[in-house]
This record gives C-alpha cells, structure tokens and sequence, in this order.
C-alpha cells in the first residue's frame, strides 16, 4: 500500500492545549506514515475524510507558516509543542519543510518550544534550534529490540538513528529527554544504559492502547507484557537505571 499525500490549507495552526505544562501544539500534518500500531492519534482520520488505513496517508498544511504568523501576532506567549497529534518529523517533512518554517517564525517570537519525535530528521534543523532560548528535543525510543521496534512502528527510523539522534542533540547542547512510551518488550536495563548517557530526563509510560495492540502481543507470544505487575515492575526497573536524573513514569 502507497502513502496517499494531500495538500490542504489549514484555518489554524496555533492551537491551544489542554496538555499539563504546553500552552500551544502545532501539527504540520494530518496523518503519520510512521505507521505505529499503537497510535493514540487515529482518530484524527474522522476530519479528514480519507478511507485509506492510518499510515497510510497525509495532509500537508502547506500554509502551517503563513498562518502561525498570523495567530503569532496576537497570541500570549506560551510553550509550544511539536507535536501532539502526527509526527512533525515524519519523512515528507524532508521535502515540504513546513515544520523547520513553523520553527523559524517560533524563533522570532522566541516562544519555548518542545519538541518530540521519533525521527533523526530533526537534525536537519540544528541551526534553528541552537538559536531558541528556551527548547526541549525528545526522541521516542519504545524498546531496545529492533524487532520489536519493526512489528510495532513498522515505518518509523530505527532504534540505534534515533539515539544516534540524541546523541548528537546533546553533544551540541540541546536540552534532550526520551520519552519511552509506550513501554514495548525490552530488556529496561540495556535500554537505560543506551540512553542514559545522552538525555537529560525520561518520562516513561504504558502501553495505554491495549485494545489496538491485543491481537499483535498474542500473534507473537508476547502476553506477559500485558500483566500489570510485570510492566511496573520493568518500568521502575527503568526508572531506577536513570536515577540522578530526571526520571518520573507517566
Ligand atoms: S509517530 Fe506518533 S503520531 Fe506517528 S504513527 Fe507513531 S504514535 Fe502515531
């Protein structure tokens, strides 16, 4: 199946969020053909009247630029995330750019800015980013198993370009933190230990969207990773690896 890429014009980029400690989300896109099976963000397919499967296609708001230098004009300043409901960093961002033109109009106004994707495509934009006051990069690494990450996140980058990702954000003094969520099957400690040395805090969370992800646990003999007890204890398991730093479960 081939990604079905649209242009549309959106009425509003700047929106306001109801997530703790972000004012502001900017989605650049509509859709992510990253792929994940997890995907918290499929409901988004009811606006946009595609029938293609989630994964498989993608709105580009080509006037996302244009118009956050309207709504910038008038808007209190406040944190910005990028973003909440498509990956900002997804691989047709190489060509549309729409995500690097919403930051260089952000740093104008120089509103804080985070960050979070699964994509070393964010390193495209370093130069901006250095020039930001206040900015925050995450990359999402879920598990430290490449198979894992295939049957899970089936397009997205690979788990060793993504801490190769943070890597390279904190060698040039970028504020980093991983987001592992949602926790998949791991080894927690060789995890940590692959992370640790380039991120400044982690936030870890559970699988939330069991019913999505059932049938793809059970397919592979995975079940134990839906016990309770099992999962919080990797997740402290986790979070312990990372003490000394900022580490809180979600
Ligand atoms: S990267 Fe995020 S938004 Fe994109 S498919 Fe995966 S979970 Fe959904």
């Amino acid at each position: 199946m081939g990604l079905v890429v649209q242009e549309i014009k959106a009425k509003s980029i700047l929106s306001k969020s109801g997530i703790p400690g972000v004012d502001y989300c900017i989605n650049p896109y509509v859709g992510c053909s990253h792929a994940c099976k997890y995907c918290y963000a499929t409901f988004m397919k009811k606006y946009t009247g595609h029938t293609e499967e989630w994964g498989y296609f993608i709105d580009a708001k080509i006037n996302a630029p244009d118009i956050l230098r309207r709504q910038l004009k008038k808007a209190k300043p406040g944190a910005v995330m990028l973003s909440s409901v498509t990956d900002a960093y997804q691989p047709a961002e190489a060509g549309y750019k729409l995500t690097r033109q919403c930051l260089e109009t952000l740093l104008e106004y120089q509103f804080p800015v985070g960050i979070l994707t699964k994509s070393p495509l964010v390193l495209r934009d370093l130069d901006v980013i250095k020039k930001f006051d206040d900015i925050e990069v995450g990359l999402t690494v879920t598990t430290d198993n490449e198979r894992i990450r295939k049957i899970f996140e089936p397009h997205a980058p690979s788990i060793e370009a993504r801490i190769n990702a943070l890597k390279t954000l904190h060698k040039q003094g970028i504020k980093t933190y991983a987001f592992i969520g949602p926790v998949l099957p791991m080894d927690p400690e060789r995890l940590a230990q692959e992370i640790r040395p380039y991120v400044h805090r982690v936030l870890i969370d559970r699988m939330n969207y069991v019913s999505k992800t059932r049938g793809i646990y059970t397919r592979f003999g995975l079940n134990q990773w839906f016990d309770k007890t099992f999962t919080v204890n990797i997740m402290q398991r986790l979070k312990s690896e990372f003490s000394g730093k900022d580490a809180s479960i979600c």
